[in-house]
């Protein structure tokens, strides 16, 4: 049994719980599963929907200046040639000849030998590697692969208005190009000036063969994207200063910021300025929760090229002509629900030498704010029907009237509601109401009239 505060160290035993508690499902279970896809549960979408908030506030609601967007999954085709994707976004694989599993070969090498430091390896010196070392297949053991191809990441289907008239469209591999091309029209139609920014919450795919450490790494994720644009040469104060914003946020959520870390990028893609990544501590090593990244005019550049509209902004009080910097600042929605998880899941020893399981969260964070438990179910559920319809209004709340009081207790430890409101003849007696503190354990009596603004208080973001 773990100690208390260690966090996990083992992904399964997450998995495991997330399962028994509803957070998070294999995807297409019940037909075997379909690899890298995940679905949320009850509990799991409860708190996703609680980080997007938590993000809305943070990035965009606190900002007089930012702005959320919801653009389509599907975008004109020109977009993604205009952005690199049809182009530059491809993966190099090779196919075992005997079982036909397919593998990313940089990632087929390291695992090889974790030395070998493919990643500055060019791909001839990476085919040239395989066949010198007989790199073997990790499923079959064979050392018989073809020669690597590129294989673009990005989900293509067809879209036409006749049988014979298609155009390749795609699912999208990013949100940001949603904000991108959209700038004019949010420009105008907030009456924005720069430095402005748009942020979105929305869904990207992409065709990866990467083995994915339960949600860490899927094909279909969530991205909550924030672009700032801004005048050429404010663009590292802004950086700087979304680096922060960014560390911040996971400070606030509840992170263990111990366990997180900056992680500037060395090597840069030619049109960016600089880059960086916030880090967590997962039981399988360091891996990206966000990133902040000066883009340049890059972006909107590539827009003008392609699209033929002219991206320039005139400054109102100078009247000078230029096409906006882009500094963006991207969280992973999927990677921060994990992260909650993993950050806040504790198996606490108890005084007579028991332990409980507990899911120390935000309570901003947490699927129920509050959890409604008649002491007895005979006797007091009349009036705990009651509680629950006068909670329930304010906070997502939950309702428990089988087991004993303990059991109870511990069962909503497990999933994390801050708050359990215990309904008894004091209750009927006196208006008063037993409110137990999941991480203290500590209970307070509480006026039932006082119960919203006693649990607003505490739950406050
Ligand atoms: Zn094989």
């Amino acid at each position: 049994m773990k100690e208390e505060g260690v966090i996990m160290d083992d992904m399964n035993e997450l998995i495991n719980y997330c399962k028994q508690n509803g957070f998070i499902y294999q995807g297409s279970e019940i037909y075997g599963g379909l690899a890298n896809t995940w679905d949320y549960g009850p509990l799991g979408a409860k708190l996703k929907n609680n980080l997007k908030d938590a993000w809305r506030q943070h990035f965009i609601n606190e900002n007089k200046n930012a702005f959320e967007l919801d653009a389509g999954i599907l975008m004109h085709p020109r977009v993604w040639e205009a952005s690199g994707h049809v182009n530059g976004f491809q993966d190099p694989l090779v196919d075992c000849k005997e079982c036909k599993m397919r593998y990313r070969v940089d990632n087929l090498i390291n695992e090889f030998d974790p030395n070998a430091n493919a990643d500055a390896m060019s791909e001839e010196e990476m085919m040239k590697y395989i066949k010198e070392k007989h790199v073997t297949c990790p499923h079959c053991k064979a050392s018989n692969f073809t020669d690597i191809r590129e294989f673009n990441l990005m989900f293509k289907t067809e879209r036409g208005v006749t049988k014979d008239k298609t155009i390749d469209i795609y699912l999208r591999p990013e949100n940001a190009q949603g904000e991108y091309v959209n700038f004019l029209n949010v420009l105008r139609t907030t009456r924005s000036k720069l430095p402005f920014a748009i942020g979105q919450v929305g869904k990207a795919f992409r065709n990866e063969v990467t083995p994915g450490n339960f949600t860490f790494r899927t094909i279909e994720f969530e991205q909550m994207e924030f672009q700032n644009f801004c005048k050429p040469g404010t663009d590292l104060e802004l950086y700087e200063k979304y680096k922060k914003i960014a560390w911040d946020f996971y400070a606030r959520i509840g992170i263990d910021v111990s366990k997180l870390r900056y992680h500037d990028h060395e090597k840069l893609v030619f049109y960016a300025k600089a880059a960086c990544d916030i880090e967590y501590k997962f039981p399988f090593g360091w891996g990206e929760l966000n990133g902040t990244h000066d883009r340049t005019d890059y972006d909107l550049t590539k827009h003008q090229e392609y699209s033929g509209q002219s991206m320039l902004y005139t400054d109102p009080v100078t009247n000078e002509k230029y096409i906006p910097y882009i500094v963006e600042s991207t969280v992973g929605l999927d990677r921060a629900v994990l992260c909650t998880l993993v950050d806040g899941y504790t198996v606490e020893p108890l005084e007579d030498g028991s332990t409980r399981e507990i899911l120390k969260i935000h309570p901003y964070l947490a699927p129920y704010k509050v959890a409604v438990l008649p002491l007895m179910k005979k006797n007091h559920s009349e009036l705990s029907n009651e509680v629950f319809d006068m909670l329930s209004k304010k906070f997502s709340t939950s309702f428990d009237e089988s087991g004993n009081i303990g059991k109870r207790y511990r069962r909503q430890d497990a999933i994390g509601t801050p708050f359990c409101v215990t309904i008894d003849d004091e209750t009927i007696n006196n208006n008063t109401v037993t409110v137990r503190d999941r991480d203290t354990m500590k209970q307070d009596i509480v006026k039932l009239d006082e119960l919203v603004d006693y649990l607003t208080k505490k739950i406050e973001f």
